[in-house]
Order: structure tokens, then sequence, then C-alpha cells
């Protein structure tokens, strides 16, 4: 018996005569955060599209608790409990932080965002509970556009709880970020996910920061998975070294190295 909150199997998408995604099989449990990696162009973020019906899939099964993913609309995904952060434009600029939650929490009770007005009068007190949870409720009322880069990140991970999902999905959540916010954030997603049941899927390019907070860690190279593991199997595994370094170089060996583009 299988207590995987995910199961991907023999999933494929082919772009013309390009493989994007080849065979690709893994699983992830509640709670868990599972790092996707992979040099630029492996098919993460094909493999993202495909969990979360943005891109159909050529072949295999997405099964989310059961039910089957693939086939369905991204509304319907999203609604059993498939969430995504919202890009950063995404977030209304012009709106406080507090009134952008509860703009998700608006559209997560299903009711219409036309009219933005509706949404301050909207649920604030739980807008403030998702805020304090990521560290933003004492700036809740500021607009949003105000806010420092790592901050909006964390107000776009409250929007994404606010639709209670079972599963999110984080493509590049740090991309642009300093270090320290980078650490700051996916510490904030991982104690998230361990106190709500959160089963986490993200792709990160710093190697630190996929080592230090990812429970395991699922390798892509050219469509195919080529290794699964904890952070200290994955590390040691060769045909990983190989990808990322050429054969002989470690992970953590300081320099640009450990940083790998998409
Ligand atoms: P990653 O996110 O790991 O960098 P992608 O999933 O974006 O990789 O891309 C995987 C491969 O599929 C690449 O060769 C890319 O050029 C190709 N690809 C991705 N999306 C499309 C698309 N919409 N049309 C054609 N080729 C695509
Ligand atoms: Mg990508």
């Amino acid at each position: 018996m299988s207590t995987s909150l995910l199961i991907v199997s023999g999933l494929g998408k082919s772009f013309g005569g390009v493989r994007a995604v080849d065979d690709v099989g893994f699983e992830l449990a509640a709670g868990e955060l599972l790092a996707l990696i992979g040099p630029n162009g492996a098919g993460k973020s094909t493999t993202f599209n495909m969990i979360n019906g943005q891109l159909p899939a050529d072949a295999g099964s997405v099964r989310l608790g059961g039910a089957e993913l693939l086939g369905r609309r991204p509304r319907d995904i999203w609604r059993l409990g498939v969430g995504r952060t919202f890009q950063i434009a995404e977030t209304f600029a012009s709106l406080t932080v507090s009134e952008n939650v509860q703009m998700a929490l608006l559209s997560h009770d299903g009711l219409l965002a036309s009219l933005w007005r509706r949404a301050t009068r909207h649920r604030r007190a739980d807008a403030l509970e998702l805020l304090a949870q990521v560290g933003m409720d004492a700036q809740a009322d500021r607009p949003a556009g105000e806010l420092a880069y790592g901050d909006v990140k964390r107000v776009e991970l409250a929007m994404a709880l606010a639709h209670a999902p079972r599963l999110l999905l984080m493509d590049e959540p740090t991309a642009g970020m300093a270090p320290g916010e980078r650490n700051a954030l996916m510490s904030l997603t991982r104690d998230l996910a361990t106190r709500r049941g959160i089963g986490v899927l993200f792709t990160e390019h710093s190697m630190d920061v996929v080592f230090t907070y990812a429970h395991r860690v699922i390798v892509l190279a050219r469509g195919r998975l080529i290794a699964q593991g904890t952070p200290d199997e994955v590390r040691a595994h060769p045909q990983v070294r190989e990808v990322y370094f050429g054969s002989g170089r470690t992970f953590g060996a300081a320099g640009p190295a450990v940083e790998v583009a998409s």
C-alpha cells in the first residue's frame, strides 16, 4: 500500500522531434518537499505544466490521492487541490497585501472577483491569519506594489495557501532572489508543508538550497529521470555529477559551478 499523495508514472511529452519528457515516474508524500532538478531544457517546466493541466501529456498517469489528473482542465485540477505560487505580475500592485490574499480567498470560494471592491470585505480575518503564517500580517495594509521582492514572494505563498492545496507546485520560486531571501522562503515553505501536510514539488537552481531544504531530489536530464533519492544519495550519484560538472567534481565545491542555469 502506498501512502503517496502524488504518483506520476510513464509521463511523456514530445515537441516535434524533441522528447521533452520521456517515461518519467516518481512519487511524493504529504508533507514532503521534493526538488526537481536538471540542466536547462531537461523538461522540468514541461513536467510541471502537465501536472497542473496547462499542457496535455502524450503518455502516462498523474494521480493525486487516487484521482487521475491527466485529461482534466487546469481549473478542475486546481479544485482537486493542486496549487501553485502566483507569478509576481498576478498580484495586484495597487491593492493592499491583505486585499491580494482576500482576492485569492474570493476565488477559492468560487465568487467572482470582477468587482475587486468586494475583496476588501471578504474574509479579512482569514487573510490576516494566512499572512501571519508567512510573517506578513504586520504589512497587511500596505500596497503590494511597495513590498520588497522577498516579501512579495511571501504574499504569493499566502495566496497559494488560500486555496488549501494538498500539492503545491513551485517552478523556480526563488528566481531573482538573493541567497538569504531564498533560504528564508524555502525554510518557510518547508515549515508550512510540514505543519499542513502539503506535498511540495519545486525546482531550484541553487544546489545549496536544494540540498538544505528538499527531503528528496529527482534529477532530469534530456527528459529522462536519471536519479532520485535523498540529497546525499543524489549528490553522490555518478551520473548526476557527470551531467552537472563533468566527471570527478562534487556538489558543494566552492564557486559558481554549484549554480545551475536553467
Ligand atoms: P526546463 O524547465 O527543465 O528548463 P523545459 O521543460 O522548459 O525545460 O523544456 C524541455 C524541452 O522541451 C526543451 O528542449 C525545450 O526547448 C522544449 N520545449 C518546451 N516547451 C516547448 C514548446 N512549447 N514548444 C516546443 N518545444 C518546447
Ligand atoms: Mg523551466
